[in-house]
C-alpha cells in the first residue's frame, strides 16, 4: 500500500455539487437581535423574500400553539400575517390591501 492518498481529482470522481443557496438580497438580511427575530418570508405582493421582524415577546407571551403577526411594510403599504408557531417558523401566510379609517372620515 502506498501512503500517497490519491486526490479525487485523480480518481476522476467529480466534486460534491453546491446546494443551490436561497438567494436574499443583502439589504434584506437583518441580524436578529435579543428582543427581535427576523423571519424570512415570502410576500406575494413585493413578490420577493422579505425579512419580517417579530418580537420576540409576541411569541413567548402567547399561549398559542400558533400566533398570528401581521407586519404593515412596502411602498405602498400592504400587509402579510403570519402564523407562527414557538419557533417563529411560518405555518401560514397571507397579503392583504390596508384601507386607512382617516381616509373615510368627514
Ligand atoms: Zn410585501
Amino acid at each position: 500500500m502506498s501512503n500517497d492518498n490519491p486526490s479525487d481529482k485523480d480518481l476522476g470522481i467529480p466534486d460534491i455539487p453546491m446546494k443551490k443557496a436561497i438567494i436574499v438580497k443583502q439589504s434584506t438580511i437583518r441580524k436578529d437581535t435579543s428582543e427581535t427575530k427576523f423571519v424570512l418570508i415570502e410576500c406575494e405582493i413585493c413578490s420577493k423574500t422579505i425579512s419580517m421582524p417579530v418580537p420576540r415577546k409576541i411569541i413567548q407571551n402567547s399561549t398559542l400553539p400558533v400566533t398570528d403577526v401581521t407586519y404593515i411594510h412596502g411602498n405602498p403599504q400592504h400587509a402579510i400575517t403570519a402564523q407562527l408557531d414557538v419557533d417563529f417558523a411560518v405555518r401560514r401566510r397571507r397579503t392583504s390591501q390596508i384601507v386607512y379609517e382617516k381616509d373615510y372620515l368627514e
